[in-house]
């Protein structure tokens, strides 16, 4: 009797496990917001078509990564880089279902790096072009899937 809540977004009320499935959404909803594809769709893509984003993501978290997300060289970053580096870390496909609000802010924030990258340090730039690389490549995978 309890095994249904609502949806977000209509309030239609849906089985939890749908719900748990799409962050929140009845099946219509959550393809309004995925390009009309469904969780089972989304997931299959995200298993398969980011085994490389996934790859360069791992090695840039092992590398250096603010140390808030496990690494030690925040504070002596600029806010771009760091910004970018927060919304490619929360952008990674294989964490979240991503939203169109997200995407915006990713890419907003690679544009923002892309334009800086040439006047910081070497020890600066070294990672704000892996940050910039991966946040081009999170953009690019997601330009269709959002
Ligand atoms: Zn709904």
């Amino acid at each position: 009797m309890s095994s249904k809540v609502i949806c977000t977004s209509c309030n239609v009320l849906i089985l939890k496990t749908t719900y748990s499935s799409t962050n929140g959404f009845c099946i219509p909803c959550f393809q309004d917001r995925n390009n009309s594809k469904t969780p089972n769709e989304i997931k299959y893509i995200l298993n398969n078509e980011l085994s490389e984003a996934e790859k360069i993501f791992t090695l840039h978290l092992q590398k250096k990564w603010p140390s808030e997300l496990g690494g030690t060289i925040f504070e002596e970053l600029d806010d771009v880089v760091v910004g970018c580096a927060y919304h490619v870390f929360h952008c990674n496909p294989h964490k979240d279902i991503i939203d169109l609000k997200r995407y915006n802010s990713l890419k907003k924030a690679v544009n923002e790096l892309e334009k800086l990258i040439l006047s910081y340090s070497n020890y600066e730039k070294e990672f704000a072009s892996s940050t910039l690389q991966l946040g081009k490549y999170f953009v690019n995978f997601l330009s269709n899937k959002v």
